[in-house]
């Protein structure tokens, strides 16, 4: 299922061009157009779904492999050991931009608590 307004169904149908760090069947993982910090990757599954609290009630299996993919990501992109952050935004409040799940996986430095 895709949503043919999606601005990352676009980037997993290679409509937009992305900075591919690594990709399975199901998910893609691409670095942020915008990096916040110096490790700023995105993974998302490649089917639609409007946040990671939907897609925790609709397919679980996804949304654990999208966290499977992010921690391989946090391995290769060598911030495993120091640490690193998943964030999922969920939602206007959240500061969710891009209503497609998406996990930002963060590091290269230390991260404040602040939101
Ligand atoms: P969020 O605020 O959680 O919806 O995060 C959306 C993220 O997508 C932001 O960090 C943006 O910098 C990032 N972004 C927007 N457009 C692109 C793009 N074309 N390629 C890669 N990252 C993007």
């Amino acid at each position: 299922m895709t949503d043919a307004d999606c601005l990352f169904c676009k980037i997993v149908a290679g409509e937009i061009p992305n900075d591919t760090v690594t990709e399975t069947e199901d998910v893609l993982a691409f670095r942020d157009i915008s990096p916040k910090v110096p490790v700023h990757v995105l993974v998302v599954p490649k089917q639609h779904s409007t946040h990671a609290g939907e897609l925790a009630g609709s397919e679980p299996e996804l949304l654990a492999q999208v966290m499977r993919v992010g921690a391989e990501v946090a391995r290769s992109e060598g911030v495993a050991e120091s640490g690193y952050r998943f964030v999922f935004n969920c939602g206007g409040d959240s500061g969710q931009e891009v209503f497609h799940t998406h996990l930002h996986v963060l590091g290269g430095r230390p991260l404040s608590m602040a939101v």
